[in-house]
């Protein structure tokens, strides 16, 4: 056999195989066998890349990312379907149906909750797949569809060109493992298939699509050149024939047998393998569809049952409260395990108290619970008949169930938040928004870095930051020796940081860089800011009263006590660079001697404290000097003094006054 021959043969051989294991689900050979078949085929091709063919099964592992999905206008368009809620009101579409034909039969489908799409063939090479769009223009996702094992590459005796529509699905088996799989690597989960399906089947990189085993349910032909059908289930065999992987489909004689259809399609709605929400209930006979036609929206002969979302009572056995990244408490109900909407359910959300309180939610009662496509299931209502003697209400803990700092209610929202500087559940956002770059501005301290850094248990706070050694870091995943010390270099760098990028930094709620930036030039020290009372702060004009509850209650938490400790250990700058201009601060043109010892400042902290205040700090008493202050056992600088006649201020009096001018 030549080579050609040989490509040729494998490509129908591989394909046969892959239309029974995805589609007819009866494989012949072991998976094994395949891959060798598959192994030979790659290896031809490669060494003869001139049989190359878009129709080869080995183009089904995604070929090249694109940048952009071109639109394509539908040949046919791509309709949507009318809702029917009730058995009343599917009698009345049958109704209107009988108004034009006499005895209608219909088929049941179930209602795929997957992306609609339409696949267009060419002398049956499949030469476009495009998404529904708004159902006239769609997006060209060809090389997404391809990776698709149960869709035809190229079709034996088909007609010139075919254009069939169909449900691309993400199976529920798929769905939870990628769900596990993103949840070990953190990444943001997806909420139901659907979202899953849509998001893979719009990768603009077709691996990552051949990654996330989509499959697809077929239920139309939207246009067959030169095939005439008579009937939806005729055209449904016909496609089968051509070895699609057709939806489940069953014909009824008359609305009776079809609602009964409906309801024992609801009853086994969670065992197909795909997420389904209605039954699609179509006219059977083509020529009658042509005669009903379509309003704007839909077509007339069909309509889609929906089902109600399923709902079951558990009994709430426990309430658990987690902290997230941002400290906001979240509260969760354990349930006895129920079985609902295909899952087993163990717990429901709560969302937060304002949700727990409007319900009465509380350990011990029954509640009905309901899962709304979405993977957690709600709490709808507390059955109050149920309620056993001596249950009391729920309300969340007001100390974090993690770190045991005080919680408080957000100004403005239903949320409760952990205030906690050091809370294990924050420390990674903490650490983070420490190092930003409108922060303490570490370069190379991004969220990555900052959760092995707290992995490897080398940081509990953003204070230890600054005890690091390069060793520690080098010895890390993914950092070498160059970026260890980069980065331990990074950290000593910002301690020299103007004080209002250290406010801003330690992260205390409602201070963001502008009050960072006001209190610094307020207060011009961090131990001067410390010590402010509520007073101090609201009579700045930008400081709101809550906004001065949360620095109180901040600068008072045990864990910011030991994040300042660390900050100050490791010596970072706690002083404003720039100061007020002079002439606006309450020592301004004042010249002060200090003599003998002070019991509450050394002589470093008096003199940084005049200085903060604009006044000047000079080591020998003139006539220029405006105030002498002595401590204990004062030197000749005092006799000097009151020589030239200078005001002598005792310790007590020196510290009044600071305290008066500094609210002053
Ligand atoms: P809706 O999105 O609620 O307007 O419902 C119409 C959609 O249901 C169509 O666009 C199809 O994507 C989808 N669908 C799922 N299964 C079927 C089915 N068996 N027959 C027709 N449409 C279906």
């Amino acid at each position: 056999m030549d080579v050609a021959n040989e490509v040729k043969q494998l490509r129908k051989v591989l394909e046969e195989h892959n239309y029974r294991y995805y589609v007819k689900d009866d494989p012949i050979i072991s998976d094994y066998e395949y891959d060798q078949l598959m192994r030979r085929l790659i290896a031809l091709e490669a060494e003869h890349p001139e049989l190359l063919s878009p129709d080869s099964p080995t183009q089904r592992v995604g070929g090249a990312p694109v940048s952009a999905f071109a639109p394509v206008e539908h040949r046919v368009p791509l309709e949507s379907l009318q809702d029917v809620f009730s058995m009343e009101e599917l009698l009345a579409f049958d109704q209107r149906i009988k108004n034009t034909i006499p005895s209608p039969q219909y088929v049941i489908e179930p209602k795929v909750d997957g992306l609609s799409v339409a696949l267009e063939y060419e002398n049956g090479l499949l030469v476009r797949g495009a998404t529904r769009g708004n159902g006239t223009i769609g997006e060209d996702v060809t090389e997404n569809l391809k990776t698709i094992a149960s869709i035809p590459l190229r079709l034996e005796n088909a007609p010139s060109v075919l254009i069939v529509r169909g449900e691309v699905y993400m199976p529920h088996r798929v769905f939870e493992t990628l769900n596990e799989q993103r949840e070990l690597e953190g990444k943001p989960l997806f909420a139901n298939p659907r979202n899953a399906a849509a998001g893979s089947l719009r990768q603009l990189n077709p691996k990552v699509a051949a990654e996330r085993r989509l499959d697809i349910a077929v239920f139309n032909i939207q246009f067959a050149e030169g095939v005439s059908l008579a009937t939806h289930m005729d055209s449904l065999d016909y496609l089968e024939q051509l070895h699609f992987k057709v939806i489940y489909h069953r014909l009824y004689q008359n609305i009776q047998e079809i609602a009964q259809a409906v309801e024992e399609m609801g009853e086994k709605r969670y065992d197909f393998a795909f997420e389904m929400d209605g039954a699609v209930i179509k006219l059977n006979n083509l020529s009658d569809r042509l005669q009903l036609g379509s309003t704007a929206k839909f077509p007339r002969w069909a309509a889609a049952y929906k089902y109600p979302p399923e709902e079951k009572p558990s009994k709430v056995t426990e309430i658990i409260v987690q902290v997230g990244r941002t400290g906001v408490l979240t509260p969760k109900a354990v349930v006895e395990p129920v079985r609902l909407a295909g899952t087993t359910v163990t717990n429901a959300t709560l969302h937060n108290q304002d949700f727990i309180s409007s319900k009465d939610i509380r350990v011990g009662d029954t509640v009905l619970l309901r899962k709304a496509g979405e993977i957690i299931p709600e709490v709808l209502s507390v059955l109050l008949e149920k309620r056993p003697e001596g249950t009391i209400p729920y309300l969340l803990p007001d100390i974090c169930p993690v770190c045991g700092a005080p919680v408080h209610r957000d100004e403005n929202g239903a949320a409760y938040r952990c205030t906690g500087a050091e809370c294990p559940a924050q420390l990674a956002r903490r650490v983070v928004h420490f190092a930003s770059r409108d922060a303490m501005d570490v370069e190379g301290l991004g969220p990555a870095v900052a959760e092995s850094l707290i992995e490897a248990g080398l940081i509990h706070s953003a204070g230890d930051l600054y005890n690091l050694r390069t060793e520690q870091v080098a010895a890390l995943e993914r950092m070498g020796q160059k970026s260890a010390e980069n980065l331990i270099a990074a950290i000593e760098k910002s301690k020299q940081q103007d004080l209002s990028r250290l406010i801003y930094a330690l992260g205390i709620r409602q201070v963001g860089q502008k009050a960072a930036k006001i209190l610094a030039a307020q207060f011009q020290t961090l131990s001067n800011l410390e010590h402010a009372d509520r007073n101090d702060l609201v009579s700045i004009h930008e400081i709101g009263p809550i906004t001065a509850d949360y620095m109180i209650e901040w600068f008072e938490n045990e864990q910011s006590r030991h994040l300042l400790a660390l900050l100050r250990e490791a010596g970072v700058n706690e002083t404003a660079a720039q100061k007020q201009p002079e002439q606006d601060m309450p020592f301004a043109g004042l010249t002060f001697v200090l003599t003998g010892t002070l019991e509450a400042y050394t002589r470093g902290e008096a003199k940084k404290a005049i200085e903060d205040l604009g006044g000047t700090v000079s080591g020998s008493v003139s006539k220029k000097t405006n105030y002498v202050i002595a401590g204990e056992n004062p030197g000749s600088k005092q006799k000097k003094a009151q020589e030239l006649g200078v005001s002598i201020l005792t310790e007590a009096e020196f510290r009044q006054m600071l305290q008066e001018k500094k609210i002053g």
